[in-house]
């Protein structure tokens, strides 16, 4: 089955703030096609239908007292990975359990004023590691075009929230794909923004120096507002970028004649056929459009799996020390303080976590930090070359998001190495820092979506969103 036909954010909010319709009644409508859908999907791990009927009449309000709301009364769903005040965030671990959060992360906060309303928190792989959300300690999230088959993941609630119509924009974070593979799997815009763009305080930390928050959404015009909506300098996150992000709204429509695409090989190889058809589709559709597209290499990319392998558990078993049955969540009792912590330690992360924990210890660990941890860090360091090199002759870089469509439950889940080669494409710019953007680009095996990725250079917002909005005018 596939996504139901509802209005744009952008088109929402314009129809709220004309007072055509209400908050209230566009936050009713959505809830309704939870309650139609999600005990099958289970794209939330928490829904918040008081909390957002309430929020919704505030919006009202507002929009009443001529308060100019870009995002006035627009349906949003959070990974469950992002800080709500007094609301339970569980990063879909038990660790977690029972934990309500004192404060807002600063996205949360700033999509409250601009008029957004949040209708519920969304399942998500245990800590955001994996790329199914097969990990989640609560059971998987259904993708709504084939419920048998996985949405993607980490933020597979997200993209299928925003696939289902059950709200009209989602936020996930991206470590080495995450909002971008469930996006492509699911049908909908996906885009990590910039490292240091969009900030990430209130976001619980899998990998830091990788992690960052995005939009969801089924048009690229509403991921670009919802990423003004989030993005700018936040002096609670150390890593924000002092003068914020570009804007990238209003060269939507400013076409793509003379821009260089090149056509990323270590973003294809290995890539399934029918998913490779809409690549070489899209690059044809923006030569069309006027681009200069030729073929482009990133040969230090192909390493960029094992690398992020080294660092993002690295980073993870660091960020997740404080779990300790101690501050935050779960504790299970035991006879002395260490017996205390392993026991809830041992309770509360699942598998793939624990992998995690121990694979980065064990590279972090003195007589191997350098082989291991060091040696990831200079590939990284060859990555961010390749790709310097790459931009001396070309604006953006198109590839695959991911290199299949959405496969069956239980397809990957025995064998963590296939999972982790869905990121392939997608973690080289997360090791760089860079912007990327999955945009849906028609179906492949099944009829199932196919998303293409184009990327950007730091602070290449503008020109990115140019050419996806120039790849989904073409489908058109
Ligand atoms: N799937 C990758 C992993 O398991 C990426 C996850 C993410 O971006 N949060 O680590």
């Amino acid at each position: 089955m596939t996504t139901p036909a509802t209005a744009t954010a952008v088109a929402l909010a314009a129809s709220v703030r004309a007072g055509e319709r209400s908050a209230v009644e566009v936050v009713e409508e959505h809830l309704a096609r939870i309650a139609a859908r999600e005990s099958e999907l289970h794209a939330f791990n928490h829904l918040m239908a008081g909390d957002a009927r309430a929020a919704a009449a505030r919006v009202d309000e507002r929009v009443a007292a001529g308060e100019g709301l870009p995002l006035a009364g627009v349906p949003v769903a959070l990974k469950d990975n992002l800080c709500t005040r007094g609301v339970p965030t569980t990063c879909s671990s038990r660790i977690l359990e029972g934990w309500r959060p004192p404060y807002d992360a600063t996205v949360v906060s700033r999509l409250q004023r601009a008029g957004a309303v949040v209708v519920g928190k969304t399942n998500l792989d245990e800590f955001a590691m994996g790329s199914s959300t097969e990990n989640s300690a609560f059971g998987p999230t259904r993708n709504p075009h084939d419920p048998s088959r996985v949405p993607g993941g980490s933020s597979g609630g997200s993209a299928a929230a925003v696939a289902a119509g059950f709200a009209s924009l989602a936020l996930g974070s991206d470590t080495g794909g995450s909002i971008r593979q469930p996006a492509a799997l699911c049908g909908v815009v996906g885009m990590k923004p910039t490292y240091g763009g969009v900030s990430r305080y209130g976001l619980i930390a899998f990998a830091s120096s990788l992690d960052q928050v995005g939009p969801f959404a089924s048009t690229v015009e509403d991921a670009a507002v919802l990423l003004e909506a989030i993005g700018g300098h936040d002096p609670r996150d150390s890593t924000s970028i002092p003068g914020g992000l570009p804007g990238v709204v209003d060269g939507l429509a400013a076409g793509v004649e003379g821009v260089r695409v090149g056509v990323a090989r270590e973003l294809i190889d290995g890539c399934d056929t029918d998913v490779r058809a809409r690549v070489d589709a899209a690059a044809a559709a923006l030569a069309d459009a006027g681009a200069k597209v030729e073929d482009a290499s990133l040969p230090s990319a192909v390493h960029g799996l094992s690398a992020y392998y080294l660092i993002a558990p690295a980073e993870a078993s660091s960020n997740l020390a404080r779990y300790d049955g101690v501050r935050y969540g779960l504790r299970v009792d035991g006879d002395d303080i260490t017996e205390m912590y392993t026991r809830t330690r041992a309770a509360g992360f699942g598998a793939e976590v624990k992998r995690r924990i121990m694979l980065g210890t064990y590279a972090l660990s003195a007589g191997y930090y350098d082989a291991y941890y060091g040696q990831a860090q200079r590939v990284r360091t060859l990555i961010i070359r390749d790709f310097e090199r790459a931009y001396e002759s070309f604006d953006v870089l198109l590839g695959a998001t991911a290199p299949t469509v959405a496969f069956p439950f239980g397809a990957k889940s025995e064998n963590p190495l296939s999972m982790y080669l869905s990121d392939v494409f997608t973690i080289p710019s997360n090791l760089a820092g860079h912007p990327a953007i999955s945009v849906p680009y028609g179906t492949g095996a099944d009829e199932l979506p196919v998303g293409v990725q184009v990327l950007a250079p730091a602070l290449g917002e503008p020109v990115l969103f140019r050419v996806a909005a120039a790849l989904e005018r073409s489908l058109t």
